[in-house]
């Protein structure tokens, strides 16, 4: 079975100016610096405006840590005021972008079909899409979160061949617990990672379903991380608040 290394990514969200990135990203270089966080590879996903400066950080001083986007257009120009293309982030050095993250499904009404756009986007720019899945409340209190979050990587998938499938990373984060301190349980995290798992097998090879990186993303920290990678089908974290604090991003880096 393909070696999985886990995943850590910081989606800073709407904060942060690119004076507070340097900050932020020189306080976690120095923490990081310490040979044994190898345990996880470390990922940024900073505003757009703060690219250029953690670009010109990271390479210059050789730093360990990746980034990338919180969001990619599905077109690579053009007249979409706006927007920022696949192209355009490669050129900052990218290697990351988010994909189908709940609030931009939410706030910007991003159904599976632009999600998709956005996946095949980014694989076209040979960037890595972290594509957001995931249930609301009322979903849950149903029963029915492995059916919905399993609809949503179909339709995330749709054209997507075998090749860059498996390149993905797939983020299963559910509504309920973004932001709110309510954490699922590592047993629920796992119940729909592993259906993920097995439905990459089943849309594509095992090939491919051994080589996608499935984390989980829903107030992470460091107190809840140990228990939450340890789960079979669960290879890291997506992580929103905890990632603003370098501290506790730092523990996180070492999987708590
Ligand atoms: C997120 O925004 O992807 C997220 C998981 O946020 P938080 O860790 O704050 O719940």
């Amino acid at each position: 079975m393909a070696e999985r290394k886990p995943l850590i990514a910081g989606n800073w969200k709407l904060n942060n100016n690119h004076l507070e990135a340097i900050a932020l990203v020189q306080k976690l270089a120095f923490a990081l610096k310490d040979p044994d966080f190898d345990a996880a590879e470390i990922v940024v996903l900073p505003p757009f405006t703060n690219l250029r400066s953690v670009q010109t950080l990271v390479e210059g001083d050789k730093l360990r840590i990746g980034y990338g986007a919180q969001d990619i257009s599905a077109h690579e120009k053009g007249a979409y005021t706006g927007e920022v293309s696949g192209p355009m982030l490669v050129k900052l050095g990218c290697t990351y972008a988010l994909a189908g993250h709940s609030e931009r499904r939410e706030y910007h009404k991003e159904d599976d079909a632009a999600v998709n756009a956005k996946v095949k986007a980014a694989f076209a720019s040979d960037l890595t899409p972290i594509l957001c899945l995931g249930e609301g409340l009322d979903v849950r209190k149903a029963g029915n979160q492995v059916s919905h979050t399993l609809g949503q990587l179909e339709g995330a998938l749709k054209d997507v061949t075998a090749e860059q499938a498996g390149r993905l990373v797939v983020a299963y984060e559910p509504v309920w617990a973004i932001g709110t301190g309510e954490v699922a349980t590592p047993e629920d995290a796992q119940e729909v990672c592993s259906a993920l798992r097995g439905r990459l097998g089943e849309l594509y090879s095992q090939e491919v379903a051994d080589a996608v990186r499935i984390i989980y993303g829903g107030s992470v920290k460091a107190d809840n991380i140990a228990d939450i990678v340890t789960q079979e089908d669960v290879d890291g974290a997506l992580v929103g608040g905890a990632s603003l604090k370098p501290e506790e991003f730092v523990k996180l880096a070492r999987l708590g």
